[in-house]
């Protein structure tokens, strides 16, 4: 599915036109490719303190060269990075990361803050605003807490402001984490990087200092054998390209109907094909058996097979309701205890669950799909716990609009809105959602416990 006014608003007579007429003007967003420097200029590191200099230190230094201060491992590779400590108004920055983690009172906000505004209007094309901060506790004090609290409304007010392909998103660390452990420097590297393109006005929480970081960050999932259902299109063909791209081995599963395009996905990844309904009561034994046999383990499941069947509830029917959550909830709870119960899903295992926007706003017409991927938020809650013995975790990407063959039959003119209502002001591609899940089904993502990354464009319905 292709946005042609994108394409129009991007291109000759058509891009002065729109500008001349005051149009919205989606940039064409910068996405990841291997190789490529993770920042296109200068990064600017805003905040006073040990984690502001240690981040600095991070982004700075040669490979294999950053020695942060605190509890951090003693050696971090670096990032190479030209990194500014102060802003600049002559310099045009590709990205600002403002570390607010000693905040103590609505006050300490302004300086670190304003110096970032300063740089706003000469942000490079596709830039990043990156706050890194602790989160906003029943136990704080009052002034700490409303600091703390009130970077989440910062963040999210500004990443609407941002322009031309430009986010911003926030990591939220844990008290007592520090912020070089592997899940905050995977996840600020996420934001800062491409391959978050899709990703705006999130914060995404870090609970612990488990995980471990790659040696090479092209190849975060070597040696990895990932199952995605529902490969044969779509979405979860781009989560096996990534996934494979990355370094895993795939197992593509579809259903047999899809046979054809499912084999095609597996050929491509270079993984196998396992023609599998992923509500057959014994889905669960039949993936773990299959890649057992031919890949000798299983270390990651991303559930992304899904279905509507959108009716408002007063003109719904029992196979509508039933067959939505047989797919979308019921086949993952019990794939998940399959897989917890076999003992074999134990080497620092990750699940990776598709839920939806729709399951946190609502979406009329949609209660049963809303009803399921809700479902999806609150199993990866409970079903994390479950994994952090072994080192695993459980997580939910709840995608935005993002142009599929599920979203191209939405009648016209309700997808023509519908892809606008984001901040960055159209629809996003399968791949945005599956570098979501790639980073979050890494082991340096190990700190990341039962949290859902919406990949929406910061959709303008719900948080
Ligand atoms: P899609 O319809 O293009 O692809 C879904 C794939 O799942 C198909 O290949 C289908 O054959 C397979 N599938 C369906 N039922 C199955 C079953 N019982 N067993 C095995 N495979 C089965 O959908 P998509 O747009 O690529 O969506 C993928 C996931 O992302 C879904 O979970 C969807 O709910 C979610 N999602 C999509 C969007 C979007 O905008 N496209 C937004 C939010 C969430």
């Amino acid at each position: 599915m292709t946005d042609r006014y994108l394409e129009l608003v991007n291109s000759g007579l058509t891009q002065k036109l729109a500008q001349q007429l005051g149009l919205p003007r989606p940039a064409v967003l910068r996405r990841h490719r291997p190789g490529q420097p993770l920042l296109d200029g200068p990064a600017l590191v805003l905040g006073s303190g040990p984690d502001a200099d240690a981040l600095a230190s991070l982004l700075s230094s040669p490979a294999g060269g950053a020695t942060p201060t605190g509890d951090a491992p003693a050696v971090l590779d670096g990032w190479d990075l030209e990194v500014h400590r102060h802003a600049s108004p002559d310099v045009r920055y590709a990205a600002v990361v403002l570390v607010l983690t000693d905040v103590e009172h609505p006050d300490d906000l302004m300086a670190p803050v304003l110096a970032a505004a300063s740089t706003l209007k000469g942000l490079r094309r596709g830039g990043r605003v990156v706050t890194v901060s602790r989160p906003a506790l029943d136990s704080d004090a009052p002034a700490v807490a409303a600091a703390r609290q009130g970077v989440d409304g910062l963040l999210r007010s500004l990443a609407k402001e941002l322009r031309n392909g430009a986010t911003g998103n926030g990591v939220v660390v844990a008290q007592d984490v520090a912020v070089t452990a592997p899940s905050v420097v995977a996840a600020l590297r996420f934001f800062l990087s491409a391959r978050s393109a899709f990703v705006d006005g999130q914060l995404l929480e870090v609970d612990s200092d488990a995980g471990e970081l790659p040696t090479d960050w092209d190849k975060p999932l070597a040696g990895r054998v990932a199952v995605v259902t529902g490969a044969a299109r779509g979405i979860g063909a781009s989560i096996a390209d990534v996934l494979a791209r990355d370094g895993a081995t795939v197992v593509a599963v579809d259903v047999p109907a899809a046979g054809e395009q499912l084999v095609q996905v597996a050929n491509r990844v270079r993984g196998t094909a396992l023609q599998l309904d992923v509500t057959a009561p014994d889905a669960g034994e039949r993936i773990l058996e299959h890649a057992r046999s031919r890949h000798g383990r299983l270390d990651i499941v991303v559930h992304n097979a899904g279905i509507t069947r959108d009716k408002l509830l007063a003109n719904m029917s029992d196979d509508k309701w039933a067959s939505v959550l047989a797919v979308n909830i019921a086949s993952q709870l019990r794939i998940n205890e399959a897989l917890l119960t076999s003992g074999d899903f134990v080497d620092a295992p990750r699940i990776v669950s598709l839920a939806s926007t729709s399951g946190i706003a609502g979406n009329r017409g949609q209660t049963n799909y809303a009803a399921s991927k809700g479902g999806v938020i609150g199993m990866v809650r409970a079903t994390a716990p479950l994994l952090v013995p072994f080192g695993g975790t459980a997580n939910a990407v709840a995608p935005g609009f993002i142009e599929t063959e599920m979203t191209a039959r939405i009648p016209a003119v309700t997808r023509q809105v519908a892809r606008r209502l984001n901040s960055l002001q159209q629809g996003g591609l399968p791949v945005d959602v599956a570098e979501a899940i790639a980073f979050l089904a890494s082991p340096a993502a190990g700190g990341v416990v039962g949290r859902t990354l919406r990949v929406c464009g910061q959709n303008m319905v719900g948080r």
